[in-house]
C-alpha cells in the first residue's frame, strides 16, 4: 500500500499570529474528526518551523516540512536555509523543485540533483515537484516535458535512495488559477510517471512510489481527483491556508 499523502504549501504567506492559528485548528480538527491513513504535511515558511513543530506536538501524522532547502550544507550563502538545519527543526520533508522556483529562482534540473542529495543525507524526505507550462500542454508533449523533469534530475539516485521520493505533479497552468487539470488528465499523468519509474527502477519501486497531485485542489475536486488509482494524494497551495478546507481535502 502507498502512503497517501496531503501536504500544505503556504507560500509566502501568513504572520506568526496567523501561521499559529492555522496550524492549532488543523491539528484540532484532525484530532476530533478522523482523517484515517493520510499522512499531513505542513509546509510554511521557514522562520514559522519551531512554532509550528510545537503546535503539531505529538499528533503521529502530521509533519513538518520546508518549502525549499539549499544545494549545500552550511556556508556563506546569506538568505538560504540548508536542509540540516531544517531537520535540526524537527522537519521531516522538504518541497523541491516547484514551479515558482524553478521559474523565479533559476532552480534547474541539475541543481535540483544537488538539492534532493541533501535532503536525503539529512534525512528529509523530498517531495519533488515536476509538470509542464501551458504551452508544452498544449503542444502535447506534456509527458515527454515531466519525463525529463524526472530523468534529469532524480534517476542518478540509487534504489534505496529513489524510493525515499514523494513526486508532486503540478501543471504549472492549473496553479493559483482555480483551473485544475481533469481527474483523468491527472491519471493519464500520474500512470505515465509511474511507467517512467518502473522503466529506470522496476515494476515493484515504482509501485511504492506516493505522487500527489497539485494545482487549484479544493473540498469540492479533490474526491474525484484523489479517486484515481495512481494519484496518492495532493499538494494543496491556495486552500491549506484555510483550515477547513485544508481538512476537508484530507478527508
Ligand atoms: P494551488 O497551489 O493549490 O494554490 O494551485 C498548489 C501549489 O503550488 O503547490
Amino acid at each position: 500500500m502507498r502512503k497517501k499523502i496531503v501536504a500544505g504549501n503556504w507560500k509566502m504567506n501568513g504572520t506568526q499570529e496567523e501561521g499559529q492559528k492555522l496550524t492549532s485548528e488543523i491539528v484540532n480538527m484532525v484530532k476530533d474528526e478522523p482523517v484515517n491513513d493520510v499522512t499531513i504535511v505542513l509546509n510554511p515558511p521557514f522562520v514559522h518551523a519551531s512554532n509550528v513543530k510545537k503546535l503539531i506536538g505529538d499528533a503521529s501524522n502530521i509533519f513538518l516540512g520546508g518549502q525549499n532547502c539549499s544545494d549545500k550544507a552550511s556556508g556563506a550563502f546569506t538568505g538560504e536555509v540548508s536542509a540540516p538545519i531544517l531537520a535540526s527543526f524537527g522537519a521531516s520533508y522538504v518541497i523541491l523543485g516547484h514551479s515558482e522556483r524553478r521559474e523565479y529562482f533559476k532552480e534547474s534540473n541539475e541543481l535540483l540533483t544537488e538539492k534532493v542529495k541533501q535532503a536525503l543525507e539529512n534525512g528529509l524526505t523530498p517531495i519533488f515537484c515536476c509538470g509542464e507550462p501551458l504551452e508544452i500542454r498544449e503542444a502535447g508533449t506534456h509527458e515527454a516535458y515531466v519525463k525529463d523533469q524526472l530523468t534529469e534530475s532524480l534517476f542518478g539516485l540509487s534504489e534505496a535512495d529513489f524510493e525515499k521520493i514523494v513526486i508532486a505533479y503540478e501543471p504549472i497552468w492549473a496553479i493559483g488559477t482555480g483551473k485544475t487539470a481533469t481527474s483523468e488528465q491527472a491519471q493519464d499523468m500520474h500512470a505515465a510517471i509511474r511507467a517512467h519509474i518502473a522503466s529506470k527502477y522496476g515494476q515493484e519501486l515504482a509501485d511504492k512510489i506516493s505522487i500527489l497531485y497539485g494545482g487549484s485542489c479544493k473540498p469540492s475536486n479533490a474526491q474525484e481527483i484523489f479517486s484515481k488509482p495512481d494519484v496518492d494524494g495532493g499538494l494543496i497551495g491556495g486552500a491549506s491556508l484555510k483550515s477547513r478546507d485544508f481538512v476537508d481535502i484530507i478527508k
